[in-house]
């Protein structure tokens, strides 16, 4: 996955990239919404652009709403500074995925991060297939060998994750990252407990397998 990170401030835009390096992206960082626009014009291929509003010339915003009147789906994470809840609504409003609020923890821009880009995912591949599972993202409808499976949420976040993810493992970082979004107070054995109801749902028909020390993969069974 490749980031283009839009920030003025070289400081916090290095810092940016080498969080995201460690978090296994590649980003490539530019100064100005000029420069944005024309690494994209050259055809240059992002996953994700993070955007900071506060820049010289023209703004975070403007850049988000040339790149939505120009029909670029790239997604789009902006930065703002504190107190600004305006610049949010606006954002949002001219079509950025989210926004994160500076100053921000790494973890909590690498968990949007992965939430805008899976949101991303799931607006392309409206459905997900795996095996005799089939998830339509759109209507948030979940078949297996053609008969429908009932999903809380949560567990509807970690079989579309593992779903995506499959052969590949979900990590265990990942799974939790996601479903704090659904169940703020996530804690201890929480990912287990949707994970053994999830098992349970699925009849053997898939399997999840723990992978130790990292996570979970969706398999079928042999
Ligand atoms: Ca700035």
């Amino acid at each position: 996955m490749r980031i283009l990170v839009v920030e003025d401030d070289t400081l916090l835009a290095s810092g940016i990239r080498a969080a995201l390096a460690q978090a296994g992206f590649t980003a490539d960082a530019v100064g100005s919404a000029e420069h944005a626009l024309a690494a994209l014009q050259t055809g240059e291929s992002f996953d994700l652009a993070i955007v900071d509003i506060g820049l010289p010339g023209i703004d975070g915003l403007e850049l988000v709403r040339r790149l939505r009147a120009q029909r670029s789906a790239l997604p789009a994470l902006v930065l703002t500074a504190r107190d600004s809840l305006e610049d949010c609504v606006n954002a949002l409003q001219l079509g950025a995925d989210d926004y994160l609020t500076k100053p921000f923890r790494v973890p909590e821009l690498v968990a949007r991060i992965h939430a805008v880009l899976r949101r991303a995912q799931a607006r392309s591949e409206q459905v997900l297939r795996f095996g005799p599972l089939v998830m339509d993202v759109q209507a948030r409808s979940c078949d297996l060998a053609g008969r429908p499976l009932e999903l809380t949420p949560s567990e509807w976040q970690i079989l579309e994750m593992l779903a995506t993810s499959a052969p590949r493992v979900a990590t265990r970082e990942r799974l939790v990252q996601t479903l704090a979004g659904w169940d703020r107070d996530l804690s201890g054995n929480a990912l287990e407990v949707h994970v053994s109801r999830l098992r349970a749902k699925l009849e053997g028909a898939l399997l999840i397998r723990t992978i130790r020390g990292l996570g979970y993969r969706l398999d079928e069974p042999e």
